[in-house]
């Protein structure tokens, strides 16, 4: 069966105060009868089931004009579409909004997000609607024939095992299908804030898998969307200093949790290097230095690169997302008990990592004398893990004192040499 995804950005969701959603706060440009038109003209093929998501309501006036809904269904019926599933609040299923959509040929059905059957949950995640809301949505889309499929989220905040099980009882009693799906937090959400301050965490694969293995005849969706922690501007503040505080900060253990459990990587070898003061660290010249000379190198596209630096265990394609982009762990305000304790923080962090993400061959571009180059190695020792020192004991004796050391041409030529996979 061919099936096609539009996604509409029309309006605002009318309610955009679900605390686990982010998308709902977006305002779009509300778009015109005539533009919808042409947005849709423009992306729809000849398929049998076509799926139109909006964060918000499809049936909602304000977010799109009625008229287009009607005019939506006969354009569907030339297109001999036979199926068109739609998302929509409860409260905007109503037998006015369904009679614009009536048809004998293609068969409608209303996507709901239920997210759970408890009204305790539903007011404490800032729902906005009752599990009696839903159910008399569930009763006007069955006297019309109109499809139901609902949204139950795992792992939502506030829920317990016994609300998740009686959201699928309920959600499957009521609707044609059913789908669960894993809570992630959303950048701009309010329950964000509950990931950050370590309330609430979402669920890895393998946790989610255990949580939802004895619901049979729903669909799983794990990661319905790209998710990596984003953090909304108001809250990207520089992380200046060389203290413990700056060195644990909350923001840096969720990046670590998130690329321990979530991040997968598919390169074969890793190449460990340090940050630099600029940032990103890729403005550098000791990173545009080091690229220039991976550059050379054979199947240098083989080659993970990870930043080791105050933060942990940085991979390259992260550094220029927040904080990564903005911190200053300032090396002459360190005293030698903080380097010891960033030696203990990154080597767990590495460890960590490390455990999960696994390499054919580990190399390391750190200076020996620094504090990230001891955990990387106590890291893999611990670990029985072989990583191979791209800077010669000699090269490193003679450019140590050098300013920018590590991206001068002698210890460059050392990482080419050395780096053989
Ligand atoms: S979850 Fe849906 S109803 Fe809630 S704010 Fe987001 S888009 Fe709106």
């Amino acid at each position: 069966m061919t099936e096609k995804t539009l996604y509409l950005n029309s309006g605002k969701c009318s309610h955009a105060k679900c605390v686990f959603c982010g998308w709902g706060t977006y305002e779009y440009p509300k778009l015109s009868f005539n533009e919808l038109k042409e947005w849709f003209d423009t992306r729809v093929d000849e398929v049998e089931t076509l799926k139109i998501f909006n964060s918000g309501s499809f049936l909602d006036n304000n977010q799109v004009d009625p008229k287009f809904r009607k005019w939506l269904i006969k354009r569907c019926e030339e297109l001999e579409i036979k199926n068109l599933v739609i998302e929509s609040r409860p409260e905007f299923v109503t037998q006015e909004s369904l009679n614009e959509m009536k048809s004998n040929k293609v068969h409608i059905t209303v996507a709901i997000g239920l997210e759970v059957a408890d009204n305790e949950v539903l007011k404490n995640v800032n729902k906005g609607f009752t599990v009696e809301d839903y159910l008399n949505a569930a009763k006007i889309l069955k006297k019309n024939n109109f499809g139901l499929r609902s949204y139950v989220l795992v792992n939502i905040p506030f829920e317990t095992d016994e609300s998740l099980e009686k959201s699928i009882k309920i959600a499957k009693e009521n609707s044609d299908s059913v789908v669960i799906i894993n809570w992630f937090p959303h950048g701009y959400s309010p329950a964000f804030n509950l990931w950050l301050e370590g309330k609430h965490k979402p669920l890895d694969k393998t946790e989610f898998e255990e949580k939802t293995k004895t619901f049979t005849n729903v669909e799983k969706d794990f990661d319905n969307f790209v998710f990596k922690p984003l953090w909304p501007k108001n809250k990207q503040r520089w992380i200046n200093g060389a203290t413990e505080k700056e060195l644990k900060h909350p923001y840096y253990e969720i990046w670590q949790d998130f690329i321990v459990r979530f991040y997968k990587n598919k390169r074969k070898n890793v190449l460990f290097v340090p940050c630099a003061f600029r940032k990103p660290y890729t403005r550098s010249k000791l990173h545009k230095a080091i690229r220039r000379a991976l550059f050379k190198i054979p199947n240098s596209r083989e080659l993970h690169l990870i930043v080791i630096s105050s933060p942990g265990v940085i991979p390259y394609e992260f550094a220029d997302k927040y904080p990564f982009n903005k911190y200053d762990w300032k090396e002459w305000e360190e005293t030698p008990e903080i380097k010891q304790m960033y030696i203990e923080v990154n080597q767990k962090r590495i460890e960590n990592y490390l455990q999960t993400h696994k390499y054919e061959k580990y190399f390391c571009y750190l200076r020996p004398d620094s504090e990230s180059y001891k955990a990387l190695h106590n890291a893999c020792d611990m670990l029985g893990i072989k990583i191979i020192d791209c800077i010669s004991d000699e090269t490193f004796e003679k450019i140590k004192d050098e300013k920018n050391a590590l991206s001068l041409d002698e210890p460059l030529e050392d990482l080419k040499k050395n780096l053989v996979f």
